[in-house]
Protein backbone atom coordinates (compact mmCIF):
# COMPACT_ATOMS: atom_id res chain seq x y z
CA UNK A 1 0.00 0.00 0.00
CA UNK A 2 1.01 3.40 -1.15
CA UNK A 3 1.80 5.73 2.08
CA UNK A 4 -0.41 8.65 2.72
CA UNK A 5 0.53 11.92 1.15
CA UNK A 6 2.67 14.08 2.84
CA UNK A 7 2.63 17.41 2.82
CA UNK A 8 4.72 20.43 4.97
CA UNK A 9 2.49 22.85 6.78
CA UNK A 10 3.51 25.95 9.20
CA UNK A 11 1.26 25.29 11.81
CA UNK A 12 1.35 23.65 14.92
CA UNK A 13 1.00 19.59 14.89
CA UNK A 14 -0.98 17.27 17.56
CA UNK A 15 -3.48 20.31 18.76
CA UNK A 16 -7.22 19.60 17.65
CA UNK A 17 -8.47 19.88 14.28
CA UNK A 18 -6.82 22.06 11.76
CA UNK A 19 -8.06 23.97 8.81
CA UNK A 20 -5.38 23.51 5.81
CA UNK A 21 -4.75 26.15 3.11
CA UNK A 22 -6.48 26.60 -0.65
CA UNK A 23 -3.77 25.06 -2.30
CA UNK A 24 -3.35 21.86 0.15
CA UNK A 25 -7.14 21.66 -0.33
CA UNK A 26 -7.04 21.08 -3.64
CA UNK A 27 -4.18 19.68 -4.31
CA UNK A 28 -5.48 16.87 -1.65
CA UNK A 29 -9.22 16.73 -3.40
CA UNK A 30 -8.83 17.46 -6.88
CA UNK A 31 -5.12 15.98 -8.03
CA UNK A 32 -5.09 13.24 -5.39
CA UNK A 33 -8.44 12.34 -5.03
CA UNK A 34 -8.97 12.07 -1.52
CA UNK A 35 -12.20 12.22 0.43
CA UNK A 36 -13.09 12.27 3.57
CA UNK A 37 -11.61 9.94 5.68
CA UNK A 38 -8.51 9.98 3.86
CA UNK A 39 -5.09 9.82 5.35
CA UNK A 40 -2.82 12.63 5.21
CA UNK A 41 0.92 12.70 6.93
CA UNK A 42 2.15 16.14 8.14
CA UNK A 43 5.22 18.00 8.91
CA UNK A 44 6.44 21.45 9.83
CA UNK A 45 10.10 21.10 10.96
CA UNK A 46 9.08 21.16 14.89
CA UNK A 47 6.59 18.22 15.96
CA UNK A 48 7.79 15.26 13.45
CA UNK A 49 5.04 14.02 11.63
CA UNK A 50 2.06 13.44 12.54
CA UNK A 51 -0.96 11.08 10.58
CA UNK A 52 -4.13 13.23 10.09
CA UNK A 53 -7.65 11.98 8.65
CA UNK A 54 -9.31 14.42 6.73
CA UNK A 55 -12.77 15.20 8.13
CA UNK A 56 -13.75 17.29 4.72
CA UNK A 57 -12.36 18.47 1.80
CA UNK A 58 -13.61 20.54 -0.58
CA UNK A 59 -12.68 23.07 -3.21
CA UNK A 60 -11.91 26.13 -0.99
CA UNK A 61 -10.65 24.04 2.50
CA UNK A 62 -10.31 21.05 3.77
CA UNK A 63 -9.88 19.76 7.72
CA UNK A 64 -7.96 17.17 8.92
CA UNK A 65 -7.66 15.36 12.56
CA UNK A 66 -4.83 14.50 14.41
CA UNK A 67 -4.28 10.17 14.88
CA UNK A 68 -1.27 9.63 15.84
CA UNK A 69 2.43 10.56 15.79
CA UNK A 70 4.29 8.76 13.74
CA UNK A 71 7.89 10.13 13.76
CA UNK A 72 9.28 12.13 16.61
CA UNK A 73 11.00 15.31 15.59
CA UNK A 74 14.79 15.31 14.74
CA UNK A 75 17.37 16.25 17.23
CA UNK A 76 18.85 19.58 16.49
CA UNK A 77 20.91 18.87 12.72
CA UNK A 78 24.22 19.15 12.39
CA UNK A 79 24.12 19.32 8.83
CA UNK A 80 26.12 21.62 6.72
CA UNK A 81 25.48 24.80 5.03
CA UNK A 82 25.94 25.27 1.21
CA UNK A 83 27.19 28.42 0.08
CA UNK A 84 26.75 28.26 -3.81
CA UNK A 85 27.01 31.00 -6.35
CA UNK A 86 23.91 30.78 -8.36
CA UNK A 87 23.63 29.70 -11.38
CA UNK A 88 21.47 29.19 -14.42
CA UNK A 89 17.76 29.37 -13.69
CA UNK A 90 17.03 25.26 -13.77
CA UNK A 91 20.46 24.51 -12.73
CA UNK A 92 20.08 26.48 -9.28
CA UNK A 93 16.92 24.64 -9.05
CA UNK A 94 18.26 21.22 -9.02
CA UNK A 95 20.91 22.25 -7.22
CA UNK A 96 18.16 23.20 -4.28
CA UNK A 97 16.28 20.07 -5.16
CA UNK A 98 19.24 17.44 -4.53
CA UNK A 99 20.80 19.58 -1.72
CA UNK A 100 17.81 19.37 0.34
CA UNK A 101 17.74 15.47 -0.71
CA UNK A 102 21.00 15.26 0.54
CA UNK A 103 20.14 16.93 3.96
CA UNK A 104 21.46 20.39 3.41
CA UNK A 105 20.45 22.64 6.50
CA UNK A 106 21.02 25.92 5.14
CA UNK A 107 21.22 26.92 1.35
CA UNK A 108 23.47 30.51 1.17
CA UNK A 109 23.60 32.10 -2.46
CA UNK A 110 27.14 33.54 -2.65
CA UNK A 111 26.83 36.33 -5.36
CA UNK A 112 30.77 36.21 -7.13
CA UNK A 113 32.31 38.19 -10.15
CA UNK A 114 31.19 35.57 -12.60
CA UNK A 115 27.90 34.67 -10.81
CA UNK A 116 24.98 34.50 -13.38
CA UNK A 117 21.96 36.73 -11.25
CA UNK A 118 19.39 36.40 -13.49
CA UNK A 119 16.27 35.53 -11.93
CA UNK A 120 17.37 34.60 -8.40
CA UNK A 121 14.19 34.00 -6.61
CA UNK A 122 14.47 32.99 -3.23
CA UNK A 123 10.25 32.40 -2.60
CA UNK A 124 10.79 30.28 -5.95
CA UNK A 125 13.71 28.02 -4.66
CA UNK A 126 12.13 27.99 -0.97
CA UNK A 127 9.35 26.05 -2.40
CA UNK A 128 11.20 23.65 -4.46
CA UNK A 129 13.26 23.02 -1.09
CA UNK A 130 9.74 22.48 0.86
CA UNK A 131 8.56 20.08 -2.33
CA UNK A 132 12.12 18.02 -1.96
CA UNK A 133 11.64 17.92 2.00
CA UNK A 134 8.26 16.16 1.07
CA UNK A 135 9.07 13.74 -1.31
CA UNK A 136 12.51 12.52 0.39
CA UNK A 137 10.73 11.98 4.08
CA UNK A 138 12.97 14.77 5.42
CA UNK A 139 11.33 16.04 9.01
CA UNK A 140 12.87 19.53 8.27
CA UNK A 141 13.22 22.04 5.43
CA UNK A 142 16.20 24.06 4.55
CA UNK A 143 16.44 27.60 4.77
CA UNK A 144 17.16 29.60 1.35
CA UNK A 145 19.04 33.07 2.25
CA UNK A 146 19.18 35.88 0.95
CA UNK A 147 22.05 36.50 -1.17
CA UNK A 148 25.38 38.20 0.13
CA UNK A 149 28.26 38.66 -1.66
CA UNK A 150 31.86 36.90 -1.29
CA UNK A 151 33.23 39.37 0.17
CA UNK A 152 30.23 39.85 3.46
CA UNK A 153 30.83 35.61 3.16
CA UNK A 154 34.16 36.44 4.27
CA UNK A 155 34.04 38.67 6.71
CA UNK A 156 33.37 35.89 9.58
CA UNK A 157 32.75 32.68 7.75
CA UNK A 158 32.40 29.45 9.44
CA UNK A 159 34.80 27.06 9.09
CA UNK A 160 33.70 25.47 5.42
CA UNK A 161 34.96 23.24 2.69
CA UNK A 162 36.11 25.38 0.00
CA UNK A 163 35.70 23.06 -3.71
CA UNK A 164 38.21 24.38 -5.21
CA UNK A 165 39.06 22.85 -9.24
CA UNK A 166 41.40 25.05 -10.32
CA UNK A 167 45.94 25.08 -10.32
CA UNK A 168 47.99 28.17 -9.85
CA UNK A 169 49.27 28.49 -13.46
CA UNK A 170 47.39 31.00 -15.04
CA UNK A 171 47.71 30.80 -18.84
CA UNK A 172 47.22 27.16 -18.36
CA UNK A 173 43.93 25.57 -18.81
CA UNK A 174 42.25 24.95 -15.62
CA UNK A 175 45.09 26.97 -13.81
CA UNK A 176 47.52 23.57 -14.37
CA UNK A 177 48.19 20.94 -12.12
CA UNK A 178 50.72 23.40 -9.63
CA UNK A 179 48.51 24.38 -6.67
CA UNK A 180 45.77 22.12 -7.17
CA UNK A 181 43.61 21.15 -3.81
CA UNK A 182 44.17 17.47 -2.54
CA UNK A 183 41.13 15.27 -3.39
CA UNK A 184 38.63 15.82 -0.80
CA UNK A 185 38.02 12.22 0.69
CA UNK A 186 41.89 12.08 2.02
CA UNK A 187 41.27 15.50 3.48
CA UNK A 188 38.11 14.83 5.25
CA UNK A 189 39.38 11.57 6.71
CA UNK A 190 42.34 13.29 7.86
CA UNK A 191 40.64 16.31 9.42
CA UNK A 192 39.89 16.44 13.37
CA UNK A 193 37.00 19.09 12.66
CA UNK A 194 33.98 18.33 11.01
CA UNK A 195 33.58 21.66 8.97
CA UNK A 196 30.26 23.46 9.38
CA UNK A 197 29.68 24.49 5.48
CA UNK A 198 30.64 23.63 1.78
CA UNK A 199 31.49 26.41 -1.22
CA UNK A 200 30.58 25.98 -4.67
CA UNK A 201 31.96 28.21 -7.51
CA UNK A 202 29.92 29.63 -10.44
CA UNK A 203 29.75 28.17 -13.68
CA UNK A 204 32.88 30.10 -14.64
CA UNK A 205 34.77 29.21 -11.72
CA UNK A 206 35.81 31.86 -8.91
CA UNK A 207 38.36 35.13 -10.35
CA UNK A 208 42.08 34.33 -9.84
CA UNK A 209 41.39 37.16 -7.08
CA UNK A 210 38.49 35.38 -5.60
CA UNK A 211 40.39 32.20 -5.28
CA UNK A 212 43.84 33.83 -3.61
CA UNK A 213 40.95 35.58 -1.13
CA UNK A 214 39.50 31.75 -0.48
CA UNK A 215 43.01 30.25 -0.21
CA UNK A 216 44.13 32.23 2.20
CA UNK A 217 41.25 32.31 4.10
CA UNK A 218 41.94 30.57 7.86
CA UNK A 219 38.24 29.13 7.67
CA UNK A 220 38.74 27.37 4.36
CA UNK A 221 39.35 23.74 4.03
CA UNK A 222 40.58 23.64 -0.21
CA UNK A 223 39.73 20.17 -1.61
CA UNK A 224 39.85 18.73 -4.92
CA UNK A 225 36.68 16.89 -6.38
CA UNK A 226 38.60 14.89 -8.61
CA UNK A 227 40.47 15.28 -11.99
CA UNK A 228 37.03 16.15 -14.00
CA UNK A 229 35.40 19.51 -14.32
CA UNK A 230 32.22 19.16 -13.18
CA UNK A 231 29.45 21.64 -13.39
CA UNK A 232 28.73 23.35 -10.44
CA UNK A 233 25.00 21.38 -9.66
CA UNK A 234 27.15 17.80 -10.26
CA UNK A 235 29.87 19.42 -7.38
CA UNK A 236 26.97 20.38 -5.02
CA UNK A 237 26.04 16.97 -5.12
CA UNK A 238 29.55 15.17 -5.19
CA UNK A 239 30.55 17.39 -1.95
CA UNK A 240 27.57 16.76 -0.22
CA UNK A 241 27.63 13.09 -0.48
CA UNK A 242 31.50 12.80 0.88
CA UNK A 243 30.49 15.42 3.37
CA UNK A 244 27.53 13.41 4.60
CA UNK A 245 29.83 10.06 4.17
CA UNK A 246 32.75 11.39 6.61
CA UNK A 247 30.95 13.38 8.63
CA UNK A 248 27.29 13.17 8.47
CA UNK A 249 24.22 10.65 8.24
CA UNK A 250 25.55 8.85 5.07
CA UNK A 251 28.22 7.63 7.86
CA UNK A 252 25.89 5.93 10.34
CA UNK A 253 22.33 4.38 10.37
CA UNK A 254 19.71 6.67 11.36
CA UNK A 255 15.78 5.86 11.44
N1 LIG B 1 36.83 26.94 -13.66
C1 LIG B 1 35.76 26.52 -14.49
C2 LIG B 1 35.40 27.46 -15.58
O1 LIG B 1 36.18 28.37 -15.77
O2 LIG B 1 34.37 27.31 -16.25
C3 LIG B 1 34.72 25.62 -13.94
C4 LIG B 1 33.89 26.04 -12.80
S1 LIG B 1 32.91 24.69 -12.25
C5 LIG B 1 31.82 24.50 -13.60
C6 LIG B 1 31.90 25.38 -11.00
C7 LIG B 1 32.33 25.09 -9.58
O3 LIG B 1 32.20 23.71 -9.28
C8 LIG B 1 33.76 25.43 -9.25
O4 LIG B 1 33.95 26.79 -8.93
C9 LIG B 1 34.03 24.52 -8.05
O5 LIG B 1 33.57 25.11 -6.85
C10 LIG B 1 33.22 23.30 -8.38
N2 LIG B 1 34.00 22.24 -9.06
C11 LIG B 1 33.80 21.74 -10.30
N3 LIG B 1 34.67 20.74 -10.55
C12 LIG B 1 35.45 20.63 -9.47
C13 LIG B 1 36.55 19.78 -9.12
N4 LIG B 1 37.01 18.86 -9.95
N5 LIG B 1 37.12 19.96 -7.91
C14 LIG B 1 36.67 20.89 -7.04
N6 LIG B 1 35.64 21.71 -7.31
C15 LIG B 1 35.02 21.59 -8.50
Amino acid sequence: MRPAPRLYIDGSLGAGPLALSPEHSRYLGQVLRLKEDGEVRLFNGRDGEWLYVLASVGRRGAEAVPQRQMRQGEPAADAPTLFFAPIKRTQTEILVQKATELGVAVLQPVITARTNRDSLRVDRLQSIAVEAAEQSERLTVPKIREPMSLTEMLEDPPSFVFCDEAGDQEAEPWGGQEGRAPPARPVFQQTDKKPEALLIGPEGGFTPEERAALRSCDAALPVSLGPRILRAETAAIVALTLWQASFGDLSSISS
